[in-house]
């Protein structure tokens, strides 16, 4: 297969409707694909390499065994819309009604994809930070609407509020949001939020935002979800997985949650996407979010140290290294390494150093904002990122 090209363009995309046209292989699994077929350690695809709190797992086994095994509600089982409701209040003082205002869906995933296709017309232009999370261009393309990025720079990778005024239209339908921010790592300051929503009111803007990442971040940043914000939570649906937050990605149990009228539109499109998502994990993940506050601080400082032992590492190889502020991921760039190309470093990179690592330009429509930069990930055990570390000095040292 000739660099640069996917498997699925590989074959051809003739059959294809033009809903899907052009979206390819999702870089994830070609880049895990790549890992499994040169055995390389795995610092591409997002997902820890150690499961979850045991007693989650307990519960889970738990429903399996007393009779949770048919179709949960559409909107999800009873006690984990009310177990997302009081997370939110506890954790941000955001009041919502678990009847209507809450809904599980299979993963973030499935929520952003819903709510794209609930809420964006054909023709309707979604404002995206970019670089963006791949499945965002595909829902807005599925729901036949145009993307608008707003692109975040290096060094620092800040939104800069000019750039976003601009990018909106008489068109603009929604501001697609992510915070923290995958892959930079930038948490959106309160300041920046504060900007986004007088764009918001001003232009009557619904904000969709991916919060995946709400309790990851480090050195005491905080993450503020923009519904907290003076006249944002009638205008805003959040997004968020058990996925990120409790070490369980393949469980893909995610929510969406706002005003009614919004998680109306979400559930509409849910309901005919998956009717309803996989019912014994729903009670295992109410108990998850109502574990005390100190299990979520534990992982957080425990990724800290892990992301400055990769973010080190990496460094002393003579990579420049943008250490991240939340999410497992740490965005460096490989020109100080001789590569002006991030995707020509990460297919060389299996053979020369025995690693997989996922090259960010994919996630930019201005691709040469994005073009040397590699994103690395560090939801892996110690011995993992040591390997890594090793293989990578001896091949770049
Ligand atoms: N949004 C972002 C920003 C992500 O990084 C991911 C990857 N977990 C997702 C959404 C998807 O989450 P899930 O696995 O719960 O579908
Ligand atoms: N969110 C994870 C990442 O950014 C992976 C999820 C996926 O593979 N779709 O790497």
């Amino acid at each position: 297969m000739p660099a640069g090209q996917t498997s699925a363009q590989a074959v051809g995309e003739g059959a294809y409707a033009q809903r899907v046209r052009g979206l390819g292989t999702t870089i994830f699994a070609e880049m895990s694909e790549l890992a499994r077929r040169t055995g390389a350690v795995n610092l591409g695809q997002g997902f820890p390499d150690t499961d979850g709190p045991p007693e989650v797992i307990a519960a889970a086994v738990q429903a399996l065994h007393s009779g949770h095994n048919q179709y949960a509600p559409g909107p999800g089982v009873p006690a984990l819309r009310a177990a997302i409701a009081d997370h939110q209040r506890r954790h941000y003082g955001l009041e919502l009604d678990p009847q209507r205002e809450v809904v599980v869906t299979t993963g973030a995933t499935e929520a952003v994809a819903a709510a794209l296709l609930g809420l964006v017309d054909p023709g309707d232009e979604v404002v995206v930070l970019e670089p963006y999370y791949d499945s965002y261009v595909a829902g807005i393309q599925m729901a036949g609407g145009l993307r608008r990025p707003v692109t975040l720079r290096a060094p620092d990778f800040r939104l800069d509020i000019d750039e976003l005024r601009a990018a909106v239209t008489p068109r603009t339908r929604l501001v697609l949001l992510n915070s923290p921010h995958n892959p930079t790592g930038t948490v959106l300051t309160r300041t920046e939020l504060d900007a986004v929503a007088e764009v918001a009111v001003e232009h009557d803007l619904v904000v969709v935002t991916d919060e995946v990442y709400e309790h990851l971040t480090y050195d005491d940043v905080e993450h503020v979800p923009i519904a907290t914000l003076p006249g944002m939570a009638e205008r805003t649906v959040t997004i968020s997985s058990a996925g990120k937050t409790f070490s369980f990605t393949g469980w893909k149990v995610g929510w969406a949650t706002g005003p009614a009228h919004l998680v109306g539109a979400v559930l509409a499109a849910k309901q005919y996407l998956t009717f309803t998502s996989g019912a014994p994990l729903q009670p295992a993940v109410a108990l998850a979010l109502g574990l005390p506050d100190r299990v979520l601080v534990d992982v957080a400082v425990d990724l800290q140290r892990r992301r400055d032992l990769l973010c080190g590492g990496l460094s002393s190889l003579g990579l420049t290294v943008f250490v991240p502020a939340g999410t497992y991921f740490a965005t460096t760039d490989v020109a100080s390494l001789g590569y002006a190309d991030g995707t020509a470093f990460c297919l060389d990179l299996p053979g020369r150093a025995g690693v997989v690592a996922i090259p960010q330009q994919v996630f930019y429509d201005d691709a040469d904002a994005g073009r040397s930069l590699v994103r690395w990930a560090f939801c892996k055990r110690d011995d993992v990122l040591h390997e890594a570390l090793d293989r990578l000095g001896r091949a770049f040292g």
